[in-house]
Order: C-alpha cells, then sequence, then structure tokens
C-alpha cells in the first residue's frame, strides 16, 4: 500500500487527481495501521488478566491448598474478571463508535441534577480515600443531550480525579453556564499530568503510569470515550495540570435554551 504514484505535471488535471490519490491511499494507509495498533493493544489488555486467572486457578487446583489460600485466590480472580468485563464494555462501545452504529439519544435535561447524582454517586468512593468532593453547580444547567453518555463523562472524569490523587485530597466540581455554553470544570489536588504526557493522555490505551493505572482498575480508554461523548455533544475540553499539584479538566458543551 506504500507505493504511491508519480506523477509527471503536477499541475495538470492529471496531476491533481494523483495527488488526491496519493491523499487518499496515506489515510487509508495510517487507518489500516490504526486498526491493527488497536486491535493489538486491545489484545494484550485482554491477555493479561487472563494470565493472572489462569496462574491462580492453576495453583489453587495443586492439592494441599487452604480454605483461606483459595478464597484469596478467588478474589483476585473476580477482579480480574470485573475488569475484563468493563475493558471488554469500553472496547464494544468504542467498536461502535468507529462504525457510527451507536444511536445518540439527545433530549432536554436538567444537568444540575445529573451532576448531583453523580457525586452522590462516587462520594462512598472518594470517601473510601478520605477524599472531599466539593460542589459548585449553578441551579437548573439546562443542557440539550444523552443521558447516559453524559453521566458516563462525569463519572470518567470524578473516577480519574479521586484515582489519581492520594489520600487525604479534594476533588472540586463547578459547573456554570457563560455565553451559551456550559462549563463543567472537575479539579483535583492529585498527581498531575506533565505537559508531555497531557498531549496523549485522550489517545487510546495511554496510561502515564500503567501499573498504577491497572493497579487501580483503569484500561487506559476512559478519556478517549470522553473526548468522543464530548465530540458528540459538539463541545471542547482544555486541560491544566501540574506534576504534584493536581489537574483541572474543563469540558465546554453548548446550553440549550
Ligand atoms: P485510565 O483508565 O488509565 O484512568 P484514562 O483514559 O481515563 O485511563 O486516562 C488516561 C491516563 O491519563 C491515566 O492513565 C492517567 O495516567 C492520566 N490521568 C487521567 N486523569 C488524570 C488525573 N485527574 N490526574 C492525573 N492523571 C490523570
Amino acid at each position: 500500500l506504500s507505493k504511491r504514484i508519480i506523477a509527471k505535471n503536477n499541475d495538470d488535471e492529471t496531476g491533481r487527481l494523483i495527488a488526491t490519490l496519493n491523499d487518499l491511499l496515506d489515510r487509508l494507509e495510517e487507518a489500516f495501521s490504526r486498526e491493527k495498533r488497536f486491535t493489538s493493544d486491545a489484545s494484550h489488555e485482554l491477555r493479561t488478566p487472563i494470565a493472572i486467572i489462569r496462574a491462580h486457578a492453576e495453583e489453587n487446583l495443586k492439592e494441599g491448598r487452604s480454605v483461606e489460600e483459595c478464597q484469596h485466590a478467588l478474589k483476585i480472580i473476580q477482579k480480574q474478571t470485573d475488569y475484563m468485563s468493563h475493558l471488554v464494555g469500553q472496547l464494544l462501545l468504542l467498536a461502535r463508535s468507529d462504525t457510527k452504529q451507536l444511536s445518540i439519544e439527545k433530549e432536554n435535561l436538567n444537568l444540575t441534577e445529573l451532576i448531583e447524582i453523580v457525586v452522590e454517586e462516587m462520594q462512598e468512593l472518594a470517601l473510601r480515600k478520605n477524599i472531599d468532593i466539593a460542589m459548585d453547580i449553578e441551579d437548573d444547567l439546562a443542557i440539550y443531550g444523552d443521558q447516559s453518555m453524559l453521566t458516563q463523562l462525569l463519572i470518567n472524569f470524578l473516577d480519574n480525579a479521586i484515582k489519581y490523587t492520594p489520600s487525604g485530597g479534594n476533588v472540586y466540581i463547578r459547573a456554570k453556564a457563560q455565553n451559551n455554553q456550559i462549563e463543567i470544570e472537575i479539579k483535583d489536588t492529585g498527581i498531575g499530568i506533565s505537559k508531555e504526557d497531557q498531549a496523549y493522555i485522550f489517545d487510546r490505551f495511554y496510561r502515564v503510569d500503567k501499573s498504577r493505572s491497572r493497579a487501580s482498575g483503569g484500561s487506559g480508554l476512559g478519556l478517549s470515550i470522553c473526548q468522543w461523548i464530548i465530540k458528540l455533544h459538539k463541545g471542547n475540553i482544555e486541560i491544566e495540570s501540574e506534576v504534584n499539584q493536581g489537574s483541572t479538566f474543563t469540558i465546554f458543551l453548548p446550553q440549550s435554551r
């Protein structure tokens, strides 16, 4: 596929046609290699939990294992199974987003209520790390969007904020309407993200620290799903972060009236 057609004269009709064809070839080639990388990354991600499950199953099928040892192994197996099922769900979502098979169901929503419900659900997780989620949300923020996707979006950002903030830290969520846009800010006092890494965190499977992310059930797919949801809602995202100081993600979505 990497063969290029060479035009005799770049300025005439044929030359321009050839240039367009070459451009098309480039794009096809890039799409193929992206697809290949995605499949190989996905297989790799699934292979790790399978290997862990297998090792624990084999070890504990041997004679003489105590009940405690078996129970410990079963807990690990359960955790890995949960992770795999979460990962497969994310992969399916992304695959459907690629083929545009996903139906998006937009309706008029009260974003204020949606945020309050999600924060309430995430409090338990935060509490386990002694993290406080502080809220400053304007009343009756109206948005035209897909409820389950926006819920997923908020969960992903809050989950990351909690995951990448050490115990005792703080997470803030603020939302307001400004210039026909809704601004949602999710801020944490966590480990932060370096400038170099900021360029890649929305890429599929990209994780700054693989072992840290995996230990907390991360797959590196959350932010690419978020970016896609934001795009489907014709929004934008900005990030500000300082290593060891914390991160602020600001999502801009069109306000509905
Ligand atoms: P993961 O499942 O690994 O959390 P994401 O796609 O949600 O995957 O995020 C990609 C990477 O971006 C994470 O692995 C982490 O390194 C970094 N990251 C995301 N959110 C934060 C945050 N609030 N603070 C620090 N790092 C973050």
